[in-house]
C-alpha cells in the first residue's frame, strides 16, 4: 500500500514535525471504520471553535504545554499537553508500544492544519492504512491511499469556510447533526461542491441527543444515506 508520493517524501519526513497531544489504541467508534481496531494520532491545533467540541483541550498550542514523550504518552486525562515529532519518530514509538491495530486515524484538533502526506507515507511504508478525521476547512494533504472522513463544520465561531476541494477529496461525508437546520445546510454544501455519487453520505447525531438521533434515522433510511452512531460513547472508551 505505498504510494507514488512516499519515493518523495523521505527528505520530508525527516523535516515534517507534528505536534501531537495524544496516541492511544482503541476501536474506531463512528463512521465506516466503526469496529476497526485503530491507533488514534491526536494532533494538536484547531482554530474551528464548534461549540460541542469535546477536544477543546487540543484548540491552543501553548509553549508552556510543550513536554517530551514519555508525558504525552503516559497521559491518563485529557490535557493541552503535546509534544513535537517527526513522522519516524511517531513510527517508533507506534511500533515500540506495541500496539496491534494496523489501522491509523489523524484526528485532532483540526489535522489537517498540517501536511499529512508525510506522516500517512510513513505509516504506509509499515503497512498501515491511515484515515484522517477532518472538518474540510484545511486544505487536505496526505498519502493518495489515506482515506478520508470530512466532517463539514460550518458556520463555527472561527468562521471558517468549509472547502470544495475538501469536499471533493472526501471518501465519506459524515455530518453532525442537532437540528432539520444542519441537512439543510448540508443539502446546500452538497449541491454546490457537485459531489461525486461514490461518495459514502452518513449523519451522526451530535451528543447522543435523541431528537437528533430520529432525525438522523428519518432522514438516512429517505435518503438511503448511513447513520452514524458514536458508538465509543456508548461503551465509554477512548
Ligand atoms: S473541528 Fe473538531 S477539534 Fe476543532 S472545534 Fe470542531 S470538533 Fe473541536
Amino acid at each position: 500500500m505505498v504510494c507514488d508520493q512516499c519515493s518523495l517524501s523521505s527528505v520530508i519526513r525527516m523535516t515534517s514535525l507534528y505536534k501531537i497531544n495524544e496516541i492511544f489504541q482503541t476501536i474506531q467508534g463512528e463512521g465506516v471504520f466503526t469496529g476497526v481496531p485503530s491507533v488514534f494520532i491526536r494532533l494538536q491545533g484547531c482554530p474551528v471553535g464548534c461549540a460541542w467540541c469535546d477536544t477543546k483541550q487540543t484548540w491552543e498550542t501553548d509553549e508552556a504545554d510543550r513536554r517530551e514523550f514519555q508525558d504525552v504518552i503516559m497521559k491518563t486525562q485529557d490535557s493541552p499537553a503535546w509534544c513535537e515529532m517527526t513522522p519516524e519518530e511517531i513510527v517508533k514509538r507506534y511500533q515500540e508500544q506495541g500496539y496491534t491495530a494496523k489501522h491509523i486515524v489523524i484526528t485532532g484538533g483540526e489535522p489537517c492544519i498540517y501536511d499529512l502526506t508525510a506522516l500517512s507515507c510513513a505509516f504506509e511504508h509499515v503497512g498501515c492504512r491511515c484515515q484522517i478525521e477532518t472538518s474540510g476547512t484545511s486544505e487536505i494533504k496526505a498519502s493518495e491511499n489515506t482515506w478520508v472522513t470530512v466532517s463539514p463544520k460550518i458556520g463555527m465561531k472561527g468562521k471558517l469556510p468549509v472547502l470544495t476541494s475538501a469536499l471533493l477529496r472526501a471518501n465519506e461525508i459524515k455530518h453532525p447533526v442537532g437540528t432539520l437546520k444542519d441537512i439543510e445546510q448540508l443539502d446546500t454544501l452538497l449541491k454546490q461542491a457537485r459531489i461525486p455519487e461514490e461518495t459514502i453520505i452518513a449523519l451522526q447525531p451530535i451528543s447522543q441527543k435523541q431528537r437528533a438521533t430520529e432525525l438522523c434515522i428519518q432522514v438516512c433510511t429517505e435518503r438511503n444515506w448511513r447513520l452514524s452512531i458514536q458508538t465509543h460513547k456508548y461503551l465509554s472508551i477512548a
